[in-house]
């Protein structure tokens, strides 16, 4: 039951929904990474960084503060 847990809580990190600009759509981001962004006066934000499943190109979703 434990590891059945983890393999679908699992899949829900790995699910990561971002708004691509060149398919006008959200889609599922793939290969999302948590990545470090700098924002106004040099406060950290965490953020998604991934790309579109359907043209590749490079997607964000802010996560806010962190
Ligand atoms: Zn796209």
């Amino acid at each position: 039951m434990l590891a059945l847990f983890k393999m679908i809580s699992r899949q829900i990190i790995k699910t990561m929904e971002a708004y691509c600009v060149k398919c006008k759509a959200k889609r599922e981001m793939v290969d999302a990474k948590e990545v470090d962004m700098k924002g106004k006066g040099g406060v950290k934000r965490k953020a998604m960084k991934g790309k579109c499943p359907k043209c590749g190109t490079t997607m964000f979703r802010i996560m806010g503060k962190a």
